[in-house]
């Protein structure tokens, strides 16, 4: 039988109701309790990682997490991480770049209703999250309301429902029907993983409004070493406002921006417009093309922490890590 390593870190699944709303006071020997059927799919250990909403977890959070899994990660042939659905999907895209190519599935789950509610979907995700870390599902993913999505494809797109996550620009890696895991897609692995334990957190986003101008972008490029800046479309920058001189004046003392767009699905493609022409091939900004805002944070905490040459960073930063970029393919 399979050995699983359940790693605790607090959100809904892990709530009670408290005083002030909403609190993750249960432990992973608890929420275990909940699901006793468990014992016929695997072997499952338990550790207290955190107790946290994970309104309050941090790129720290995510390196203690690595910092488990690798510490046991020869005893075990999965992991599953509980946490909260809030900010899960930058976990998971944190977790992606931070240990790459693991055989063994590393599988993030939560809940939209706390596991000791009557309604709740905290039983059939901890246990699709089991069976999943239980079968050969490499990488790292996220187990939700049935389907499973890449770490790097994640988004929150539902608040109160139970159907919380989508994959974005990329299908799921597969489904659970009745307990069953139907596969469609196997993610790369290497013989052991890559384990990184760096990064750096001065990554700020910023979301341009209609008659933006450039002050919020300097005040948040002063401060950081990244800005990402969520446009329009497929994506570009207002002639007014000042914006084109304010990229290149950080950009020439060591920033590194990349553009994206507010659109929910299928990504920017700067070249198309003129508003967006300029900064691709004068000034060089990066963009997104198809990955998530999500997967953009945590791949240039993950770039940063290693490297601040320019060419380095864009060659890193274009190069695809756990299908989290596939077009267009560039070097
Ligand atoms: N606020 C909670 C959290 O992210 C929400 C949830 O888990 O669904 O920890």
């Amino acid at each position: 039988m399979k050995k699983i390593l359940l790693i605790g870190t607090g959100g809904t699944i892990a709530s009670e109701v408290s005083d002030s709303g909403l609190a993750p006071e249960l432990t992973t020997e608890q929420l275990l309790s909940h699901i006793p059927a468990i014992s016929d799919i695997c072997e499952v250990d338990c550790v207290q990682l955190l107790s946290l909403d994970s309104t309050n977890i941090t790129p720290a959070h995510w390196l203690k997490m690595v910092r488990c899994i690798r510490e046991h990660y020869d005893g075990y042939d999965g992991f599953v991480l509980t946490h909260g659905t809030d900010t899960m999907a930058y976990t998971a895209a944190g977790l992606s770049y931070l240990i790459q190519g693991s055989p063994k599935p590393i599988v993030l789950t939560g809940a939209q209703k706390p596991i000791g509610f009557d309604s709740t979907d905290s039983k059939i995700n901890l246990t699709d999250a089991f069976r999943c870390a239980a079968e050969d599902m490499p990488g790292v993913s996220i187990v939700f309301n049935n389907q499973v999505i890449p770490g790097t494809r994640a988004r929150k797109t539902r608040s109160k429902s139970f159907q919380a996550f989508s994959s974005i620009n990329y299908p799921n890696l597969g489904i659970l029907r009745d307990g069953v895991l139907l596969r469609y897609i196997r993610q790369e692995c290497g013989k052991a993983p890559v384990f990184y334990d760096t990064l750096d957190t001065k990554v700020a986003l910023m979301k341009l409004v209609p008659g933006a101008d450039r002050a919020q972008a300097d005040f948040l490029l002063e401060r950081n070493d990244a800005l990402i800046i969520e446009s329009f479309g497929v994506g570009g920058l207002p002639e007014a406002g000042g914006f084109y001189d304010c990229v290149r004046y950080w950009m020439d003392n060591g920033r590194t921006v990349v553009l994206t767009t507010q659109v929910a699905n299928e990504g920017s493609d700067l070249g198309v417009y003129h508003v967006g022409h300029a900064l691709k091939n004068d000034l060089g900004v990066l963009e997104a093309y198809d990955m998530t805002t999500e997967a953009v944070t945590a791949k240039l905490m993950w770039i940063l922490g290693q490297t601040r040459d320019r060419e380095a960073v864009r060659r890193m930063f274009y190069t695809p890590v756990a299908k989290d970029i596939l077009w267009p393919a560039e070097d």
